[in-house]
């Protein structure tokens, strides 16, 4: 059997392309660093030639030219790709300077297209810093992911691969105490080592990921059911289809999640006493993934009945025997001068989104509801000096949460409502005015956080001629039938308690309902 030296020497002999390698050292400053440099530059030489090394002494010329500004740095082919090594590729890390060097050699990143595809819509210019030490096995191949993406995008991305060992003042500036961490443009996208996928998912959105959804682009698609809404309805109704024997997918025209992944705690879902939406959702997520063909980010703009449903999306059709509506409920806005201008500049639907912008200043939220006291407590905990405004004198939030916000000692205006949002640039103030004697008052703030309630989203029930109820919810007959055959309704949309637990609920009765009657078809 060939040893690994000479099978590394085959490899590098195939390369077509020579791979220049600038080392930077500081020989009077880390005499020690230098002389280890100088063997590891011995010992690949001795495997191959086709590295071309060249040793600098100190920050010279060439290294004012690439930025470099500390020593042991390496930069591979500098002239054609932005990717450097701050410290020397020992121990673990020797797999990253020879994967690195047989890539570049290559002229090739080896990423799967579902990686290419992400890396494509990234605008750049992204600079990715990936933390490693030589003793981790595990950051090698969080190293590469970045030094591929520099390689595939040589414009956009650019890869620094940083020994903490060497570079313990870099460590200590980003918080990486554990390796591998990766940064994007400072933001933390990776603890640990992430699958290839996962990492330029997390590059894309700029927070560390966990879930990737493979992307599909067949432009028609054949299945028995079509779910249309990817929140706790949509998502039960996935697993549960799948597991009734149909082939169903999900179309959700938003991220996952629905009104769940913005909810800053969820606290009454049984089995788990306390968790961020955020995290529920991706739990919920990963479940049905393994079920069921999920296409976030995808709308669905028309249902057309007839033998079998047409559902044109914004990216191809679906050919189906039934399609679910869990389409959910959108936030309610308050129509007062201010909210539209104002939106996003101090005027939000969500709390878990924006809250930590405030923290140290003051906001208001408005609405006294499950929403409305939850996204108050939140805020309250994470250091708003928040207000509630309500427009009677009780609320209509569950007494947990009443007391709650009694406990904490959350100042409530009763009896007001808002009726303009004040502010040049920014908000700095909500106009109150007294239900009862109509005065108004200015009470100064930094944010309004806007918590009315929501409503049911209807547009593709409505032009499908479903009847709703007398509130606007889609009618169904009590097993999520609607009054058109072969659709089917569940979660928010169809009204009742709106809580996630009994969401959940309808969509697995919806996916037993249509199971069944799918089958009594045949
Ligand atoms: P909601 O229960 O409909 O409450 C809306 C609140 O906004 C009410 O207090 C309402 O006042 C007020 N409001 C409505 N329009 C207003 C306006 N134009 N100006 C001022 N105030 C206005 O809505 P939600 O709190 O968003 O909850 C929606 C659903 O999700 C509910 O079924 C809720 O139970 C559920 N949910 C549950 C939880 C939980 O269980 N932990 C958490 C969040 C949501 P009035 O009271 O005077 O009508």
């Amino acid at each position: 059997m060939p040893d690994v030296t000479s099978q590394l020497r085959e490899l590098f002999a195939r390369l077509p392309q020579e791979i220049p390698v600038h080392v930077f050292v500081d020989r009077s400053r880390s005499p020690e660093s230098a002389r280890l440099a100088d063997e590891f530059i011995a010992a690949v030489t001795a495997i191959t030639p086709k590295i071309t090394f060249h040793l600098h002494d100190g920050l010279d010329a060439a290294a004012r030219r690439w930025n470099v500004d500390r020593t042991p740095t390496i930069l591979f082919a500098p002239e054609r790709y932005s990717i450097r090594y701050l410290g020397l590729p020992l121990g673990e890390e020797s797999r990253t300077f020879i994967e690195a060097a047989l890539l570049v050699g290559a002229r090739a990143d080896g990423l799967s297209q579902q990686s290419r595809t992400i890396l494509q819509r990234i605008p750049g210019p992204k600079k990715v810093r990936v933390f490693v030490s030589i003793t981790c096995p595990y950051c090698p191949g969080q190293a590469l992911h970045a030094i591929r993406a520099a390689i595939a995008a040589p414009q956009r991305i650019s890869a620094e691969i940083i020994d903490i060992q060497w570079n313990q003042d870099l460590a200590e500036r980003y918080g990486a105490f554990s390796v591998p961490q990766t940064y994007a443009d400072d933001a933390h996208i990776g603890m640990g080592a992430q699958a290839e996928e996962l990492f330029f998912a997390s590059l894309e959105a700029g927070e560390p990921q966990t879930i990737f959804i493979p992307e599909n682009d067949a432009e028609e698609i054949r299945a028995d059911l079509v779910i249309v809404g990817g929140g706790p309805a949509g998502l039960t109704a996935g697993i549960y289809a799948a597991r009734s024997g149909l082939r169903a997918a999900i179309v959700e025209r938003g991220p996952l999640g629905g009104q769940v992944a913005a909810t800053p705690v969820v606290e009454n879902y049984p089995g788990v006493s306390r968790i961020p939406g955020k995290n529920l959702v991706e739990i919920m997520v990963a479940h049905a993934l393994e079920y069921v063909p999920l296409f976030p980010h995808e709308e669905v703009m028309a249902i057309e009945p007839g033998e079998e449903f047409t559902v044109r999306t914004s990216r191809r059709r679906f050919l189906c025997r039934a399609v679910l509506l869990a389409t959910g409920a959108r936030y309610r806005r308050l129509d007062v001068p201010g909210e539209n201008r104002l939106a996003g500049r101090g005027v939000s639907y969500c709390s878990t989104c924006d809250g930590p912008l405030y923290q140290g200043k003051r906001a208001v939220v408005v609405g006294g509801g499950n929403t409305a006291l939850t996204e108050a407590l939140h805020l309250h905990h994470i250091g708003v000096d928040v207000t509630v405004i309500h427009r009677r004198e009780t609320f209509r939030a569950q007494e947990h949460l009443t007391r709650a916000l009694e406990r904490e000692n959350i100042p409530v205006r009763w009896n007001r409502v808002v009726s303009e949002i004040l502010g040049d640039h920014t908000v700095t103030a909500v106009r109150l005015q007294d239900v009862h004697t109509g005065s108004t008052e200015d009470l100064a703030t930094d944010a309004v956080f806007i918590a009315v309630g929501y409503d049911p989203e209807t547009t593709l029930a409505q032009r499908l001629g479903l009847r709703l109820d007398a509130n606007g919810f889609i009618a169904h007959d009590g097993s999520q039938r609607t009054s058109l055959p072969g659709v089917y309704v569940a979660g928010d949309v169809a009204g009742g308690f709106r809580q996630i637990v009994t969401a959940t609920g309808a969509g697995a009765a919806a996916a037993l309902t249509i199971a069944h009657d799918l089958m009594a078809r045949h």
